[in-house]
């Protein structure tokens, strides 16, 4: 038995039964409210403690009825890391990174596909679909498989090739398409009716916003429930900073948090697919769709968001800004945050440490305020854009030619010398 009393237009407050299928309301997504009075009175803080280390352990302030229905590849919490060395690289003293790269299928995206595949399975679902430009059908792909449910996957041609691979080597109906994410979007649409598709696609059901809630809730947890004072979030379709958002106002009305103060929400994006910062810098609660959308950081590649002014309501609830990076400086600082810290950073975390890098020159930021930066997926997902400075070396081998390159921190991030 769940705490969830209805699903909620985000549009217009309209209110949708949520014990059948739902998708959107007036072409728009759904929020899944709680009777969070409930969860208040019979929910314990200090209980969590003795829960599995999962994204299931919040289960009051999930939509799942039947605890058995829930189809897992084991979505363990995922660490919160200090970074002092890329904090220094980048002027700031107290940086953390929340690093999803570990979690089933490499990426954040497993958060967001658990919770809609249980649910699907709960409501009798059996055929999902979705276009996706890469992490989401490799999750998809897996908890379907996982779920014993069919999945369709429809992408791009140039959507990286170990999604390609993930899709098909999970044994979903996956197929490239010659033309863009919007052109496998609307297959989808159209094989709704003649293939009794279900579509999944980002905030076209209501479910992946709760399972990607549980990076606030775990942040939360992680932080002694005392919430940072900025978090940077890469942003394509938005449900990380729509369900993060999300969960701090749940955890702030159940009474959890030591201090109300909620971060300022920095939604990053990459210049060559920026619609959100766009319609940010130009006072707007919609976005325009992004032209000729392209960026190496594909979670980022979405030039129209159906959650736009969800994305744009919270950060500016939130005291925050949505920024975006130029595309020459993603890969550079995910492969200098990699150097630094050890951890695995996607090119789409990679955006939003050059964001900070930009809000630190211009003083949006303090230094000594306390950061999150997200890394949303894995480097090794991504082996076309992953630039190898690599160099063979002879045998035997010629030991004045390594020189002081095998020092660390020497050529960290830099370009090597010709
Ligand atoms: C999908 C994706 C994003 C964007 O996520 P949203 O929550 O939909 O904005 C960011 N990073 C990676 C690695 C992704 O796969």
């Amino acid at each position: 038995m769940s705490f969830v009393t209805h699903l909620e237009a985000a549009i217009d407050g309209t209110e949708l039964p949520h014990d059948e299928p739902q998708t959107m309301h007036a072409g728009r997504p759904l929020w899944v409210r709680y009777d969070l009075a409930a969860v208040a009175a019979v929910a314990d803080r200090d209980a969590l403690a003795v829960r599995t280390p999962s994204m299931w352990r919040y289960r009051e302030l999930l939509p799942i009825e039947d605890e058995a229905n829930v189809v897992s590849l084991g979505e363990q919490m995922t660490p919160l890391l200090r970074c002092d060395r890329l904090g220094a690289a980048l002027g700031v003293h107290d940086l953390w990174v929340k690093d999803e790269s570990g979690l089933p299928t490499g990426s954040f995206k497993a958060r967001g596909l658990a919770m809609a595949v249980t649910r699907a399975r709960e409501l009798g679902v059996t055929r999902l679909a979705i276009p996706t430009a890469g992490n989401a059908g490799g999750a998809l792909a897996a908890y379907a498989a996982r779920g014993r449910l069919e999945a369709w996957i429809f992408m791009p041609a140039d959507t990286p090739v170990v999604n390609k691979a993930e899709a098909a080597n999970h044994g979903a109906h996956a197929y490239l398409v010659d033309g863009l994410i919007t052109d496998c979007g609307a297959i989808v649409r159209d094989g709704i009716e003649p293939m009794g598709w279900f579509d999944v696609s980002t905030l076209k059901e209501p479910y992946r916003i709760e399972g990607k809630k549980t990076m606030g809730l775990e942040l939360a947890e992680q932080l002694d429930w005392r919430l940072p004072d900025v978090v940077l979030y890469p942003t394509g379709g938005g449900t990380g900073l729509i369900g993060m958002w999300k969960a701090f106002a749940e955890l702030d009305a159940i009474g959890w948090l030591e201090d109300p103060a909620r971060p300022r929400m920095i939604s990053c994006q990459a210049a060559g697919c920026a619609p959100i910062a766009t319609a940010w810098a130009a006072g707007s609660r919609f976005a325009e769709p992004f032209p000729d959308p392209a960026t190496s950081a594909s979670g980022l590649r979405v030039p129209s968001a159906v959650g736009d002014f969800m994305i744009l309501d919270a950060v500016r609830e939130s005291g925050g800004e949505a920024r975006a990076a130029e595309e020459s400086r993603l890969v550079g600082w995910a492969r200098r945050g990699a150097a630094l810290e050890g951890i695995s950073f996607c090119p789409e975390a990679g955006a939003a440490l050059a964001v900070l890098e930009d809000m630190v020159r211009d003083g949006s930021v303090d230094p000594n305020e306390r950061i999150v930066v997200y890394n949303t997926g894995a480097a090794q997902k991504y082996v076309e854009v992953i630039e190898l400075p690599l160099e063979t070396v002879g045998t035997p081998i010629d030991w004045s030619a390594l020189g002081a390159a095998s020092v660390l921190g020497e050529h960290v991030g830099e370009p090597r010398p010709p």
